[in-house]
């Protein structure tokens, strides 16, 4: 049928047949299957983390993360292999509070240790909140402008799955991993807000604690097992209006931790004012560190405290473990349901409860 704009009156107005629709799908490629991506081998990943290979490394430390059993097993081998090539390095934990300049700091600190002493930097972070915001720290990259497109770094934001133990575990992997790859300087990024401290400091041979000068109270809200930890307390923001109170700050840290006993290492921990944004005082920060690690080099802390973190991974592992066998057996599941009622209900005691639950599973172990 003629269409009805062909007619006279539509003169000028002619309507042609039109082309085909094109297929969406390029007929070359038709049949063809999607090439999928090559699983790597144990010894392709450590080969290619040996040789520097910042995307196998990558992919292993996704490896590292995954809760897939499968992939557990493949990871412990590759971290095995990686093992005797670690530790040649050093680890510095970084803690703060949010907004206390971690990320502008960690640019600062970065590009400064890079180009005055060479090697190659890895920033991975523990940050015990990310299962539910979806890692508030260091998960965008762009918070450090300068070290993300440095050659010689490489940034890892925080595991997001599991415990704090678990996230943990997964990142002091990842240093294996790093150091393999020719990594000799480690940043740990953490949120100050109580126990990751603890975590990163199991895993790092300096932890650095920043601060920012408040209303002259900031040592109320510091916990004394944080300043403990701390190997060196740096002032953050000390410019502009806010260099009187900086100082201020810093003698009122110097004062505290004169309370404290000498810490293990021998080594008083210091407080330094510095300003991450101006790049000011990031040299003294790190004649610092540096000079720490040659103090607790030479009286042998520096080795001792390293196997004491090895011993205490030990064991975290098997409490991570036997946790995890526990909570995930189906028996015990069921029962610690029937269980948390009969205690609500009053009908039995915790203790009770707990050793009928324990005994149910030793049981099962034995028959097992
Ligand atoms: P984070 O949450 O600890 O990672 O902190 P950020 O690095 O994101 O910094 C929080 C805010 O403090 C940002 O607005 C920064 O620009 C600002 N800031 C960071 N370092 C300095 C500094 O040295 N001086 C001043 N004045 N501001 C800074």
């Amino acid at each position: 049928m003629e269409h009805p704009e062909n007619d006279e009156a539509y003169k000028g107005l002619v309507v042609n047949a039109g082309i085909e629709q094109p297929s969406a799908v390029n007929p070359y490629l038709k049949g063809r299957k999607r090439p999928k991506r090559a699983e790597l081998s144990v010894n392709d990943y450590v080969e290619g983390i040996l040789k520097g290979d910042v995307t196998i490394l990558s992919q292993a430390v996704t490896l590292v993360e995954s809760v897939l059993p499968q992939h557990f097993a493949l990871a412990q081998e590759v971290i095995e292999k990686c093992l005797p090539y670690s530790g040649n390095s050093i680890r510095i934990g970084i803690s703060g509070v949010p907004g206390a300049g971690k990320s502008t700091s960690i640019d600062a600190f970065g590009i400064h240790v890079l180009e005055e002493k060479g090697g190659k930097l890895a920033v991975l972070a523990i940050d015990p909140s990310s299962e539910k915001t979806k890692g508030s720290i260091l998960g965008d990259k762009t918070r450090m402008e300068k070290l993300t497109i440095h050659p010689k770094s490489f940034i890892r934001p925080s595991p997001t799955a599991g415990s704090l133990g678990g996230v943990a575990r997964k990142t002091r992997e990842t240093i294996v991993l790093c150091e393999a790859a020719g990594f000799d300087k480690i940043f740990v990024e953490t949120v100050g807000v109580g126990q990751s401290e603890t975590a990163v400091h199991s895993m790092v041979d300096f932890f650095l604690l920043l601060q920012v000068a408040g209303t002259g109270d900031e040592l109320q809200g510091i916990k004394r097992g944080i300043m403990e930890m701390a190997d060196g307390i740096v002032i953050n923001k000390c410019d502009g209006d806010n260099v009187e109170r900086s100082n201020l700050a810093a003698a009122h840290f110097r004062n505290a931790l004169h309370l404290f006993p000498l810490p293990e290492s021998g080594w008083a921990p210091q407080v330094l004012t510095y300003s991450g944004f101006y790049g000011l005082g990031i040299k003294e920060i790190w004649d610092m560190v540096y000079e720490y690690m040659d103090f607790v080099k030479a009286n042998g802390y520096f080795q001792y405290r390293r196997n004491e973190q090895n011993k205490y991974w030990m064991y975290e592992s098997i409490n991570e473990q036997l946790r995890n066998s526990f909570y995930q057996n189906e028996q015990i599941c069921k029962m610690l349901q029937l269980k948390e009622q009969q205690i609500l209900c009053g009908q039995q005691t915790s203790f009770v409860a707990a050793k009928e639950l324990l005994d149910l599973y030793y049981n099962q172990k034995e028959n097992f």
